[in-house]
């Protein structure tokens, strides 16, 4: 986290999950409003940095992509660093990858501070007819760890904003008490 000229901020935020998850497209439906139907796209593309204002100051969100890397399970320490905020990402529809999140909150704390804000994300809640995760199982696995919990559409952009609004604001706050 940086801050410049008095008013500024700057926040890290990764977003990890399993692979095809809609991580992607969680951060281009935030960042640019846009959806993508071809997954492959989103490759190389490192972070996107959107500016929120918040109680008048600006505040800029740099939201890191995986861009693919988890599918070789070799997320770096490079892409953690420096992180105040994470979205651990699974998709509603396919109960493995909320197995998974456990998993991605090991990884999370080896890398970074406790102190980082932390959403739990069930993305995909357009797919109501697929579901195998209920909202319940989400609630509880975050009540139990610690963490926000929503649940987003990027296809309809349900809650997707919120998502990334809610962390936002958590570091913002942290970081006026000196906490992070
Ligand atoms: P990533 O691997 O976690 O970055 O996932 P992507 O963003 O590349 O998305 C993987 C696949 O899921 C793509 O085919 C997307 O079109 C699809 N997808 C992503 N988000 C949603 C969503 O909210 N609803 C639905 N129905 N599909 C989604
Ligand atoms: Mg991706």
């Amino acid at each position: 986290m940086e801050e410049g000229g008095g008013e500024e901020y700057l926040f890290k935020i990764v977003v990890i999950g399993d692979s095809a998850v809609g991580k992607s497209n969680l951060l281009s439906r935030f960042a640019r409003d846009e959806f993508d139907h071809n997954s492959k796209a989103t490759i190389g593309v490192e972070f996107q940095t959107q500016v929120v204002e918040l109680d008048g100051k600006e505040v800029k969100a740099q939201v890191w992509d995986t861009a693919g890397q988890e599918r070789f399970r070799a997320v770096t320490s490079a892409y953690y660093r420096g992180a105040v905020g994470a979205l651990v990402v699974y998709d509603i529809s396919r109960k493995t990858t909320f197995e998974s999140v456990k998993r991605w909150l090991d990884e999370l704390n080896t890398h970074c501070d406790t102190t980082v804000a932390r959403m739990l994300v069930g993305n995909k809640c357009d797919l109501e007819n697929i579901r195998e995760v209920s909202v319940d199982e989400g609630k509880s696995l975050a009540e139990e760890e610690g963490l926000f919990f929503i649940e987003t559409s990027a296809l309809d952009s349900t809650n997707v904003n919120k998502a990334f609004e809610i962390v936002i604001r958590e570091i913002y706050e942290k970081v006026s008490r000196k906490i992070l």
